[in-house]
């Protein structure tokens, strides 16, 4: 392989723009580092997205054509993505969803912005199941806190009579106020001891740090042209860049990372996406922040007579311990939200109220737990906006108690009848729970495939396990049981056991993390408790790589704060001249 060095040596190399890489860049620049970053995607600014864009501005109503999650997603990528392939075992699951672009998954991701407890760090001391972390939530607390206060965040610390007391206190801005079909769901679930609270949500209800206030038009998806939600961009690469330290290589697909004879990291190897040629970079420390699978495959693929298996691979760890949160869901219809009385409930591009984990799964027959999230009411109308609906007549009756009769769809009269009646009276509920790391859930590099720059892919082998299959079988119950004292229908089958219980196949909840975990022990582990390799002193993973288990929250911003807690360990370290 024939490359092309940049002739200048950085002090830091990131890999990534996403939530972890977009970080290491804000925290590193602004202590004065001179960094380099390389990007597989191109430059992307939400402030020129489609926020405002009505569905009729599309021939294609905003249907989901070339982008998973509808045209005008702010996702450049996808589970496929062409020229980059990836396989799967026989017999194994696995969706590898990836965006292409400054950002990464952060420019169109959930915004669900939930801390991990104090018990998700300890989970084998609890249950007997995977690994304890080898750092505390004490450790990690003052980091999520600065998240917290820098990135903006709305929720409410939970009062303790709800014994939420894996749920922490955090720094919250006001959440916005409940919608009509959540105060409903509470109703129910206030019946059921199942915990309605504000959800968590990275976006500003209020103005903070110079970005202007949500105007709630509710579609976070499409990224923010104000910037009132999280995205790395705005929020990280742009304070960055403006240090006048970052440099930004666009569309840079990092190959492997490069040593030295002392086994040291010296750069990062990467291939031109626009020429197609390799180049290379130098630096003095590595930080891998590519996403969980993508930083594995970088270091499976960084082979030398030194390291033949793989940089910082002596544990042969690295793609173990695969995890993805588990997910079912049902949806169900309402009678007493049919033919609403229309309101206004525009709010964030979100649910404004969840339920977080509320029982104890000692009493359980599954080891973890999951919290729901749910959705509803009158949305903006796109393509295939209540698809199906005339299969819903005959099985409901008007107010006035008069039959409704089957049939319907098309169009005309009947059909615009039936969107009165049914708009806004649907409600579903998804189940996101924690898995257990499993070392047979992994991804290797395939032998005998590359992508379109030759360089070896990624092969997936992941099964659920009953813990996980048992946790769905609860997750259906419970909404089943919500919709019912909703006085609802819930729509479809139940899924039973031969279907897992509607578990969706893993990698669909994209919330990939653990194979590159982290842990005290050089030999069953990959980096130490400050993302740092055990093997190379001067390589990071900064992303969900690190992650030791799963929990039954979203991983970003643990992501977030494990990044910004092993930047302030890599500056310490470099002004003791560790590293
Ligand atoms: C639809 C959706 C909804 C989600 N909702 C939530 C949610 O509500 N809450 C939550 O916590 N999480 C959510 N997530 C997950 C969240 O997006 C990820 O956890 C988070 O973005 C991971 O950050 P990261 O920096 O590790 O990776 P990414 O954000 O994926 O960034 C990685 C970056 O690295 C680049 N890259 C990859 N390989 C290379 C290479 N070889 N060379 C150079 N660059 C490379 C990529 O192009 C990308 O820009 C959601 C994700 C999706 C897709
Ligand atoms: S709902 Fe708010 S945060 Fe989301 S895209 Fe609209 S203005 Fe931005």
């Amino acid at each position: 392989m024939k490359m092309q060095d940049s002739n200048k040596t950085y002090d830091v190399c990131i890999v990534g723009s996403g939530a972890g890489g977009g970080m290491a860049a804000k925290v590193l620049t602004e202590a004065g580092a001179d960094v380099v970053m390389l990007e597989a995607g191109p430059f992307f600014d939400s402030a020129e997205g489609d926020m405002f864009k009505w569905p009729y501005q599309s021939p294609r109503r905003g249907a989901n054509t070339h982008r998973p999650f509808g045209e005008f997603d702010a996702a450049f990528g996808g589970w496929e993505i062409e020229g980059e392939p990836y396989t799967k075992e026989n017999g194994t699951e696995f969706g590898w969803f990836r965006s292409r672009m400054l950002g990464g998954r952060t420019n169109h991701w959930g915004r669900i912005s939930l801390r991990f407890g104090p018990k998700d760090f300890k989970r084998k001391s609890i249950d007997g199941l995977g690994d304890d972390w080898p750092i505390s939530y004490e450790d990690i607390k003052p980091y999520y806190d600065k998240v917290d206060k820098l990135v903006g965040v709305f929720g409410t610390n939970h009062d303790p009579s709800l014994g939420l007391d894996n749920e922490p206190d955090g720094f919250f801005l006001p959440p916005p106020k409940p919608r009509a079909y959540e105060l409903l769901v509470k109703k129910a679930c206030d019946r059921m001891d199942v915990p309605v609270v504000p959800s968590r949500m990275s976006i500003l209800t209020r103005a903070h740090n110079g970005r202007a206030a949500c105007h709630y038009c509710s579609q976070c998806n499409r990224g923010c042209s104000t910037y009132s939600n999280f995205s790395s961009p705005p929020v990280l690469v742009n304070p960055a860049l403006e240090t006048g330290k970052l440099k930004l290589v666009l569309n840079a697909m990092a190959r492997e990372v490069i040593t030295n004879d002392e086994g040291l990291a010296t750069g990062v190897a990467y291939v031109d996406k626009e020429d197609g040629k390799d180049y290379s970079v130098k630096a003095k420390v590595v930080i891998l922040a590519a996403s969980a699978c993508s930083s594995a495959r970088i270091l499976l693929n960084s082979k030398s007579s030194r390291f033949p298996n793989g940089l910082a691979n002596s544990s042969d760890l690295i793609g173990k311990y695969l995890m993805d949160s588990t997910g079912a869901g049902r949806a169900g219809i309402i009678p007493s939200m049919m033919d609403s009385i229309p309101y206004n409930e525009d709010g964030i591009g979100g649910m404004h109220m969840y339920m977080p984990w509320w029982l104890d799964n000692s009493k359980l027959d599954f080891p973890r737990g999951y919290h729901i999230e749910f959705g509803g009411g009158r949305r903006m109308p796109g393509y295939g906006f209540l698809g199906g609906i005339h299969k819903y007549n005959g099985k409901f009756s008007y107010r006035d108690g008069s039959e409704r009769a089957n049939g319907g769809g098309g169009y005309g009269k009947q059909l615009k009848d039936d969107y009165r009646m049914f708009y806004g009276a649907m409600v579903g509920f998804a189940g996101r729970g924690e898995p257990v790391a499993l070392k047979s859930n992994y991804c290797e590099i395939d032998p005998n495939v590359v992508d379109k720059w030759g360089i070896p892919v990624l092969k997936f082998h992941y099964k659920w396990s009953d813990h996980e299959k048992l946790q769905a079988k609860h997750m259906q119950d419970t909404f089943e049981e919500i919709i019912h004292r909703m006085g609802g229908f819930p729509l479809g089958e139940k899924p039973g056991k031969e279907e897992d219980y509607g578990l969706l196949a893993p990698g669909l909840i994209i919330h990939e993390v653990g194979t590159t975990r982290m842990g005290s022990n050089p030999k069953d582990s990959v980096t130490n408790g400050f993302c740092q390799t055990h093997d190379v002193k001067n390589l990071f993973v900064n992303d969900g790589g690190t992650f030791t288990s799963m929990a039954d929250k979203n991983p970003t911003w643990t992501i977030l704060a494990l990044s910004m807690r092993a930047c302030e360990y890599i500056i310490d370290q470099k002004k003791q001249m560790n590293i």
